[in-house]
C-alpha cells in the first residue's frame, strides 16, 4: 500500500508517499525534486492515473516537485493559510484548498487534521481505520517536532496540534523527513508532546 520515495543528494527534500487505491494514487508531498514525475514512474506510477496531490505545507523542500508535473491535469490541495510559502517556490500553478479535497480523501478513508504550529496551514492526514498518520513536519518517528521558528510557526499552536495527535490511535506513522515506523505511532506522538512541552 505504501510507496515511499526520499530523494538524496540532491538538496533538502521531504519524503513522498504514495497511496495506491482501486482508482488510482494519492501524492502526499510532493518534495523539493524539480524531477519528481521521473522518480514516480520509476516507481511504476503511471501519471494519467494520479487522482490528486496532497501537501501537508507549504515548503519549498515538500512543494517544489509540482513544477515537474505541471502538465499533469491533477489538483494539488493545501490549506491557503499556506499559500503565500508555496508562491515562493512555484509560481502561478493553481493551488486547491484542502477542503476541496475532502471527498477525493473520504474515498480511502483518510481525513485532513489542521494541524498549525510548523506553519499555520500545516495538516495531518489520518486514517482511523488503518490506524495512519501521514504528520509532515508536525510530528516524526523519533519522537521530535518540527521547527517552530521559521515564518508563520508557534510554540502554542503546535503544543496544541501534539496534544489533539496524541489523542489518536496511530500505529503507522509516516513523517515528512526520516523514517516512517509502522508500529508505535502513538509513542513517538506522546514523547513529541513531552518534549515540546518542555522545550517550547
Ligand atoms: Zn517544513
Amino acid at each position: 500500500m505504501i510507496h515511499e520515495e526520499s530523494f538524496e543528494g540532491v538538496g533538502l527534500s521531504s519524503n513522498v508517499y504514495v497511496l495506491k487505491s482501486a482508482e488510482g494514487y494519492y501524492i502526499f508531498d510532493a518534495s523539493g525534486h524539480p524531477d519528481l514525475l521521473s522518480f514516480l514512474e520509476g516507481a511504476g506510477i503511471e501519471k494519467d492515473k494520479i487522482l490528486g496531490i496532497f501537501l501537508t505545507h507549504g515548503h519549498y523542500d515538500h512543494v517544489t516537485g509540482l513544477v515537474s508535473l505541471s502538465n499533469i491535469n491533477v489538483k494539488a490541495f493545501l490549506n491557503l493559510k499556506d499559500l503565500n510559502l508555496v508562491r515562493n517556490c512555484i509560481g502561478p500553478r493553481e493551488i486547491s484548498d484542502i477542503s476541496e479535497g475532502a471527498s477525493l480523501l473520504d474515498k480511502i478513508g483518510l481525513k485532513a487534521l489542521p494541524t498549525p504550529g510548523h506553519t499555520p496551514g500545516s495538516t495531518c492526514f489520518y486514517s482511523e481505520g488503518e490506524s495512519l498518520l501521514i504528520s509532515g513536519d508536525t510530528v516524526f518517528a523519533d519522537g521530535y517536532f518540527g521547527r517552530t521558528d521559521l515564518i508563520g510557526g508557534s510554540d502554542s499552536e503546535m503544543k496544541a496540534s501534539l496534544k489533539y495527535l496524541s489523542t489518536l490511535e496511530v500505529k503507522s506513522l509516516l513523517p515528512g523527513h526520516g523514517n516512517y515506523i509502522l508500529d508505535g505511532g502513538t509513542r513517538a506522538i506522546s514523547m513529541a508532546l513531552s518534549n515540546a512541552n518542555y522545550l517550547l
